[in-house]
Protein backbone atom coordinates (compact mmCIF):
# COMPACT_ATOMS: atom_id res chain seq x y z
CA UNK A 1 0.00 0.00 0.00
CA UNK A 2 1.27 3.58 -1.11
CA UNK A 3 -0.52 6.35 0.87
CA UNK A 4 0.58 10.41 0.67
CA UNK A 5 -0.58 12.19 3.41
CA UNK A 6 -0.94 16.47 2.85
CA UNK A 7 -2.75 19.27 4.38
CA UNK A 8 -1.71 22.79 5.57
CA UNK A 9 1.40 23.56 7.55
CA UNK A 10 0.33 22.09 10.76
CA UNK A 11 -2.46 20.42 10.37
CA UNK A 12 -1.33 17.45 12.33
CA UNK A 13 -0.48 15.17 8.84
CA UNK A 14 2.79 14.11 10.62
CA UNK A 15 0.83 12.90 14.18
CA UNK A 16 -1.42 11.23 11.87
CA UNK A 17 1.22 10.10 9.42
CA UNK A 18 3.39 8.44 12.86
CA UNK A 19 0.51 6.47 13.17
CA UNK A 20 -0.52 4.62 9.92
CA UNK A 21 3.53 4.20 10.02
CA UNK A 22 3.34 2.32 12.98
CA UNK A 23 0.11 0.40 12.17
CA UNK A 24 1.03 -0.85 8.17
CA UNK A 25 4.54 -1.18 9.18
CA UNK A 26 5.39 1.60 6.47
CA UNK A 27 8.21 3.26 5.35
CA UNK A 28 7.34 7.03 6.43
CA UNK A 29 8.93 9.22 3.84
CA UNK A 30 9.35 12.74 5.24
CA UNK A 31 10.69 15.17 3.11
CA UNK A 32 11.01 17.88 5.59
CA UNK A 33 12.51 16.49 8.14
CA UNK A 34 15.03 14.25 5.29
CA UNK A 35 15.88 18.23 4.21
CA UNK A 36 16.32 19.40 7.55
CA UNK A 37 19.02 16.62 8.54
CA UNK A 38 20.80 17.27 5.45
CA UNK A 39 20.90 21.24 6.34
CA UNK A 40 22.18 20.79 9.53
CA UNK A 41 25.86 19.69 7.61
CA UNK A 42 28.12 22.20 5.81
CA UNK A 43 28.34 21.90 2.18
CA UNK A 44 27.39 24.20 -0.52
CA UNK A 45 24.03 21.97 -0.74
CA UNK A 46 23.15 22.21 2.51
CA UNK A 47 23.31 25.95 2.57
CA UNK A 48 21.72 25.86 -0.23
CA UNK A 49 19.13 24.10 1.72
CA UNK A 50 19.18 26.01 4.75
CA UNK A 51 18.48 29.18 3.25
CA UNK A 52 15.30 27.79 1.07
CA UNK A 53 13.96 26.22 4.25
CA UNK A 54 14.36 28.96 6.25
CA UNK A 55 13.00 31.52 4.04
CA UNK A 56 9.59 29.43 3.24
CA UNK A 57 10.26 28.84 -0.01
CA UNK A 58 10.38 25.20 -1.53
CA UNK A 59 13.60 23.28 -2.52
CA UNK A 60 13.76 22.84 -5.84
CA UNK A 61 12.21 19.67 -7.79
CA UNK A 62 16.06 18.64 -8.83
CA UNK A 63 16.98 18.15 -5.10
CA UNK A 64 13.88 16.48 -4.37
CA UNK A 65 14.01 14.34 -6.96
CA UNK A 66 17.50 13.24 -6.13
CA UNK A 67 16.42 12.60 -2.08
CA UNK A 68 13.53 10.78 -3.03
CA UNK A 69 15.24 8.46 -5.53
CA UNK A 70 18.01 7.72 -2.99
CA UNK A 71 15.40 7.22 -0.35
CA UNK A 72 12.74 5.42 -1.86
CA UNK A 73 15.88 2.45 -3.47
CA UNK A 74 17.49 2.18 -0.06
CA UNK A 75 14.67 1.03 2.00
CA UNK A 76 13.54 -2.41 1.18
CA UNK A 77 9.95 -2.23 0.05
CA UNK A 78 7.01 -2.53 2.36
CA UNK A 79 4.75 0.48 0.74
CA UNK A 80 5.51 4.22 1.13
CA UNK A 81 3.80 6.92 3.34
CA UNK A 82 4.50 10.09 1.78
CA UNK A 83 4.61 12.63 4.18
CA UNK A 84 4.84 16.13 2.92
CA UNK A 85 5.36 15.58 -0.43
CA UNK A 86 4.13 15.84 -3.18
CA UNK A 87 3.69 19.53 -2.88
CA UNK A 88 3.46 20.18 -6.92
CA UNK A 89 2.39 18.28 -9.44
CA UNK A 90 6.10 17.86 -11.09
CA UNK A 91 6.52 15.78 -7.61
CA UNK A 92 3.14 13.93 -8.05
CA UNK A 93 4.24 12.64 -11.66
CA UNK A 94 7.68 11.85 -9.86
CA UNK A 95 6.33 9.91 -7.51
CA UNK A 96 3.55 8.08 -9.78
CA UNK A 97 6.60 6.82 -12.06
CA UNK A 98 9.03 5.90 -9.40
CA UNK A 99 6.21 3.76 -8.06
CA UNK A 100 5.36 2.53 -11.90
CA UNK A 101 8.61 0.97 -12.47
CA UNK A 102 8.19 -0.59 -9.06
CA UNK A 103 5.09 -2.27 -10.23
CA UNK A 104 2.99 -0.24 -7.84
CA UNK A 105 0.81 2.40 -7.48
CA UNK A 106 -0.73 5.63 -5.38
CA UNK A 107 -3.34 4.05 -3.50
CA UNK A 108 -4.79 6.85 -1.71
CA UNK A 109 -4.12 10.43 -1.23
CA UNK A 110 -5.08 11.53 2.62
CA UNK A 111 -6.45 14.86 2.92
CA UNK A 112 -5.68 16.43 6.99
CA UNK A 113 -7.50 19.91 6.65
CA UNK A 114 -7.52 22.62 8.91
CA UNK A 115 -8.25 26.97 8.58
CA UNK A 116 -5.40 29.05 8.08
CA UNK A 117 -6.54 30.68 11.06
CA UNK A 118 -5.60 27.75 13.39
CA UNK A 119 -2.77 27.09 10.70
CA UNK A 120 -0.98 30.37 12.12
CA UNK A 121 -2.28 29.75 15.96
CA UNK A 122 -0.32 25.84 15.90
CA UNK A 123 2.59 26.94 14.07
CA UNK A 124 3.54 29.87 16.24
CA UNK A 125 3.32 27.40 19.58
CA UNK A 126 5.31 24.59 17.66
CA UNK A 127 8.62 23.98 18.96
CA UNK A 128 10.78 20.94 18.73
CA UNK A 129 13.61 18.86 20.27
CA UNK A 130 17.38 19.23 19.54
CA UNK A 131 17.78 15.91 20.24
CA UNK A 132 15.37 13.15 19.91
CA UNK A 133 12.90 15.61 17.05
CA UNK A 134 9.75 15.57 18.72
CA UNK A 135 7.00 17.86 18.39
CA UNK A 136 4.92 19.72 21.04
CA UNK A 137 3.01 22.66 21.03
CA UNK A 138 3.18 24.66 24.06
CA UNK A 139 -0.48 25.95 24.04
CA UNK A 140 -1.97 22.05 23.39
CA UNK A 141 0.52 19.73 23.98
CA UNK A 142 3.22 21.13 26.05
CA UNK A 143 6.46 19.19 27.46
CA UNK A 144 7.11 18.41 30.76
CA UNK A 145 9.08 21.33 32.63
CA UNK A 146 10.01 23.45 29.44
CA UNK A 147 12.42 20.36 28.23
CA UNK A 148 11.39 17.35 26.03
CA UNK A 149 10.66 14.15 27.92
CA UNK A 150 14.32 12.92 26.60
CA UNK A 151 15.84 15.74 28.28
CA UNK A 152 16.50 17.61 25.47
CA UNK A 153 16.34 21.74 24.63
CA UNK A 154 13.34 22.78 22.32
CA UNK A 155 14.12 25.25 19.85
CA UNK A 156 11.69 26.85 17.34
CA UNK A 157 12.17 26.20 13.38
CA UNK A 158 12.94 29.15 11.28
CA UNK A 159 10.37 29.05 8.97
CA UNK A 160 7.53 28.79 12.09
CA UNK A 161 7.89 32.91 11.99
CA UNK A 162 5.10 34.72 10.99
CA UNK A 163 6.37 35.62 7.34
CA UNK A 164 7.67 32.62 6.45
CA UNK A 165 4.59 30.91 7.54
CA UNK A 166 2.73 33.05 5.06
CA UNK A 167 4.76 32.04 2.49
CA UNK A 168 4.65 28.86 3.08
CA UNK A 169 0.79 28.89 3.01
CA UNK A 170 0.58 30.88 0.09
CA UNK A 171 2.70 28.23 -1.52
CA UNK A 172 0.31 25.64 -0.66
CA UNK A 173 -2.84 27.01 -2.25
CA UNK A 174 -0.82 28.23 -5.12
CA UNK A 175 0.71 24.63 -5.66
CA UNK A 176 -0.60 21.75 -3.39
CA UNK A 177 -3.90 22.36 -3.82
CA UNK A 178 -3.32 21.67 -7.69
CA UNK A 179 -2.39 17.79 -6.80
CA UNK A 180 -5.69 17.51 -4.25
CA UNK A 181 -7.56 18.78 -7.41
CA UNK A 182 -6.22 15.78 -9.07
CA UNK A 183 -6.28 13.45 -6.80
CA UNK A 184 -9.49 14.35 -6.82
CA UNK A 185 -10.17 13.29 -10.23
CA UNK A 186 -8.21 10.18 -10.21
CA UNK A 187 -10.39 8.95 -7.37
CA UNK A 188 -7.95 8.49 -4.62
CA UNK A 189 -8.36 11.67 -2.69
CA UNK A 190 -9.55 11.21 1.47
CA UNK A 191 -10.49 14.25 3.19
CA UNK A 192 -10.57 14.73 6.80
CA UNK A 193 -11.06 17.34 9.40
CA UNK A 194 -7.87 18.12 11.21
CA UNK A 195 -9.70 19.92 13.89
CA UNK A 196 -10.67 17.15 15.80
CA UNK A 197 -8.67 15.01 18.27
CA UNK A 198 -6.05 12.86 17.03
CA UNK A 199 -7.28 9.81 17.80
CA UNK A 200 -11.10 10.32 16.18
CA UNK A 201 -8.86 11.49 13.20
CA UNK A 202 -7.38 8.09 12.93
CA UNK A 203 -10.28 6.06 13.93
CA UNK A 204 -11.77 8.03 10.61
CA UNK A 205 -8.99 7.36 8.46
CA UNK A 206 -9.09 3.95 8.97
CA UNK A 207 -12.21 3.37 8.14
CA UNK A 208 -11.77 5.17 5.13
CA UNK A 209 -9.50 3.16 4.26
CA UNK A 210 -11.27 0.32 4.96
CA UNK A 211 -8.75 -1.32 7.01
P1 LIG B 1 7.74 20.56 6.41
O1 LIG B 1 8.52 20.00 7.55
O2 LIG B 1 6.97 19.52 5.64
O3 LIG B 1 6.90 21.74 6.79
O4 LIG B 1 8.84 21.10 5.35
C1 LIG B 1 9.75 22.12 5.72
C2 LIG B 1 10.43 22.69 4.49
O5 LIG B 1 11.15 21.66 3.80
C3 LIG B 1 9.49 23.27 3.42
O6 LIG B 1 9.08 24.58 3.71
C4 LIG B 1 10.40 23.20 2.20
O7 LIG B 1 11.40 24.21 2.19
C5 LIG B 1 11.11 21.87 2.40
N1 LIG B 1 10.35 20.74 1.79
C6 LIG B 1 9.76 19.70 2.43
N2 LIG B 1 9.16 18.88 1.56
C7 LIG B 1 9.36 19.43 0.33
C8 LIG B 1 8.97 19.07 -0.98
N3 LIG B 1 8.24 17.97 -1.23
N4 LIG B 1 9.37 19.86 -2.01
C9 LIG B 1 10.11 20.97 -1.80
N5 LIG B 1 10.49 21.39 -0.59
C10 LIG B 1 10.14 20.62 0.48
Amino acid sequence: MNIIILGPQGSGKGTQADLLEHKFGLNHIETGKILRKIAESESPLANEIRDTMNSGKLVSDDILDEVLKEYMNKNVYSGFLFDGTPRNMDQYDLIKNILIKKGEKIDKVILVDISEEETIKRLSSRRTCKQCGKVYNILTNPPPNDLCECGGDLFQREDDTNEAIKKRLATYHKDTEKVLEQAEKDGLLLKFNGEQPIEKIHEEILEKLGV
